[in-house]
Order: C-alpha cells, then structure tokens, then sequence
C-alpha cells in the first residue's frame, strides 16, 4: 500500500471561457477560490458562482476541465429554474476548485440540449471527463443537488 500523497488535486486544471472577452483560461483548482483573473482582459472570472457556458463553449469545458461539472439547463422563463439558482450558487460557492458549477440557457444553446436529450426543464447534470454521470429532472432541494455534485 502506498503512502504517498495523492498530487492530481494539486494539478487539476479548470477551462473556462471568459464571460467579457470570451478567451478561454486554464486554471488552477488550487487557485480557484483566489479569485483568479482573465489572462486577456484581466476581468474576474467569478468561479464561485455558476458560469453560463453555451453551444460553442460547453463541449470544450467539460472536457478540458478535471474537476466535475455541473450543469444547470435552465431557461428565462422558467419559474422552477428560478427557484434553484441560489441553490446553485450556494453549490457553486462551497465546492470552488472541487467542482465547476455552468448554466446553460436551453434558448440559446439548443444543439447541447439536444445533444443530452434534455426534454425538461430545470434538468441538472454531472460531467465526469466530459461524460454524463448522473442526473436531476426537474426543481430538487439542496440536499440532491449535493448529492448530485459528490457523485
Ligand atoms: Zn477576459
């Protein structure tokens, strides 16, 4: 049995697009909760909160990301939706650098929600290397979307 420490957290990547500029950035999940800047334009990525991501940049985050993704498909008028974004954002705040917590707009991003057979909304997601672990139709308590996350 090995004693060594385990070093992957320590080399975790995240790629996120910037929401301002739209270039993308590799950060460190040790660095996440550091408040990490845009390499371009030097605006806050804000990482502790849920990062829209949309057809063109969803692909790309959760298979260049090490760290598990959530992602809320949600839309504007979406009355359930609504009622899960704060606990989304209390999600995406506790669980900085351990997990990426994305919202994609089911409007504006409809190939990725097709491409998931997402049929209803709010449908929440779980990416593992790019693959679909587990999933929650519909408006869930915390207490899922926790459970969700750790899966
Ligand atoms: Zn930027």
């Amino acid at each position: 049995m090995s004693t060594q420490p385990d070093t992957a957290a320590s080399t975790q990547h995240l790629t996120v697009r910037c929401p301002f500029c739209r270039t993308w950035n590799r950060v460190a999940a040790a660095r996440v909760s550091d408040r990490p800047k845009c390499g371009n334009c030097a605006r806050p990525l804000l990482l502790d909160r849920p990062l829209a991501v949309d057809d063109e940049s969803f692909q790309r985050t959760i298979t260049e990301t090490d760290v598990p993704v959530l992602v809320d498909f949600y839309a504007d008028w979406c009355g359930p939706c609504k009622m899960m974004a704060p606990l989304l954002d209390e999600v995406a705040a506790s669980h900085q650098g351990a997990l990426l917590v994305t919202k994609l707009d089911t409007d504006r991003a409809p190939l990725t929600s097709q491409q998931y057979n997402v049929r209803g909304i709010p449908t929440t997601i779980l990416f593992r290397d790019g693959r679909e672990v587990a999933r929650e139709v519909g408006a869930v308590p915390k207490a899922r979307l926790e459970a969700l996350a750790s899966k």
